[in-house]
């Protein structure tokens, strides 16, 4: 028998990881493969280098820990929208990419949505279907619309026209009433909606087929994913309301754990479904991206170390690499400011770290003013979160213990997902 392990798989924008862990969360295998090696370079089939992507990743993953697996769960990039033929389940046009956007559809759903709905941009699953819908002159009657992570978990337990409602929540899918709201039902386009799951649902067992020949148990069980962002926050398992997870790469992310939903469009700030909590984002354009225009990482590293991080820095920046803010102020004239320029490199450092860190402080008293349940923890990722006199200013702006998150990986994320799922089997 040997233990029980779990498979996540992160489907990432250029390429795909796996971790395998077991109960106790520890990884007992990963690997990481690039879409690009599976492209043709005449012909780039988006769609069949996420296929082999995902056989290659089951093939690398140990022979010998193969038939342990209990539960598989893959995510996605979100909004990553695919139009199926019913019946084959294979791709009946190009996907459309997490960042592909359909402004043609735009008036159309502006006009069926309710003013300011997360549907309402045109990067949207629901922008992306429309535009679909009112080209397409062909037959339409046996069409699904899947999310990438739907249609790879498809290719794993066989059932078409499933979703989670992570994935779901952008072409319109209400979470609070767990269903899609009646002004998306009454659409002629409704019928390609997919089911909706919450995420880390059982949803089959692994199909025949894919389970010889790659030598898994008969009891593994497909979960339904969710979105590579929100699989990275499960990753620091911030479970509690109040807990949060910053990342610090090019931008600056927050993410918080909350008892109450918040929306604000405004603010770009909107709330995903985990459960019975609610997952509040925002996103404010500071971040590395500007660090990395002034100094290398090799100097970042220097010159923290001779900051005084217990002492705070009386300059006061805002850095962004272009002109406008969404949050925590949403002012798309916002200037750049990082002036007046000490001489003091070391001085010039401490002052940005310092401005980022009190951005994210307002970004979290934003949250909390905007309802969510006040931050009582951070937990941190991202090429940010390596430094520790940062770690320590941020302490301080904020008044709250700062960690750096154990696992930061998505495919980490999906994996803690399959083991819920798997405790879910049979209830
Ligand atoms: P992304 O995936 O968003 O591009 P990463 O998570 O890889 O970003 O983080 C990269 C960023 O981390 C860069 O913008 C860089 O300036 C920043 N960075 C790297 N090392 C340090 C450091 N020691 N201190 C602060 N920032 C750092």
């Amino acid at each position: 028998a040997g233990k029980r392990l779990y498979l996540g798989m992160d489907f990432g924008t250029s390429g795909a990881r796996y971790a395998l862990i077991d109960e106790e969360g520890n990884i007992l295998a990963e690997g990481k493969r690039d879409y690009s090696s599976f492209m043709n370079k005449e012909k780039v089939d988006l769609v069949q280098s996420w296929k082999k992507t995902l056989f290659s990743l089951l093939e690398d993953v140990p022979v010998s820990l193969r038939s342990n697996i209990a539960s598989i769960s893959v995510d996605g990039t979100s909004a990553t929208t695919m139009i199926i033929d019913g019946k084959t389940g294979e791709s009946l046009s190009k996907p459309f990419l997490y960042n592909d956007s359909c402004p043609d559809a735009l008036p159309l759903v502006k006009s069926i949505a309710p003013e300011n709905h997360t549907v309402c941009i045109g990067s949207s699953t629901l922008c992306k279907l429309v535009s679909w819908w009112n080209s397409c002159g062909s037959n339409k009657d046996s069409v699904v619309l899947l999310h990438q992570a739907d249609w790879l978990s498809w290719l794993l337990h066989g059932k078409l026209g499933v979703s989670d409602y992570n994935n779901a929540l952008k072409v319109g899918y209400d979470p609070e009433i767990d269903s899609y709201p009646p002004w998306l039902l009454a659409q002629p386009y409704s019928f390609v909606l997919p089911s909706v799951q919450a995420p880390g649902t059982p949803i089959g067992y692994m199909k025949e087929d894919v389970r010889t020949n790659f030598g898994f148990s008969e009891n593994c069980v497909i979960c339904t994913g969710t979105t590579d962002s929100i699989a990275a926050f499960l990753a620091a398992r911030a479970t509690q309301p109040g807990k949060a997870v910053t990342s610090l790469g090019s931008t600056l992310a927050i993410k918080l754990l909350s008892t109450r939903r918040i929306e604000d469009s405004r603010y770009g700030v909107y709330s995903h479904r985990l459960d019975d909590k609610w997952l509040v984002g925002g996103a404010s354009n500071t971040g590395g991206a500007v660090l990395r225009q002034m100094f290398t990482d090799d100097q970042l590293e220097k010159l923290s170390e001779k900051i005084n991080s217990s002492e705070a820095s009386p300059l006061d920046y805002y850095p962004l690499l272009s002109v406008g803010e969404r949050f925590p102020v949403a002012d798309p004239d916002m200037q750049p400011r990082l002036h007046p320029r000490p001489e003091s490199d070391v001085e010039y450092l401490h002052g940005i770290l310092e401005s980022i860190a009190r951005i994210e402080a307002k970004g979290y008293n934003l949250l909390k003013d905007l309802g969510a349940t006040p931050v009582e923890e951070v937990f941190t990722a991202g090429g940010g979160s390596k430094n520790d006199k940062w770690i320590k200013i941020r302490e301080r702006v904020l008044g709250l213990p700062v960690h750096k998150a154990l696992q930061t990986e998505a495919c980490y994320g999906a994996a803690l997902l399959a083991m819920k799922g798997s405790s879910l089997k049979g209830r």
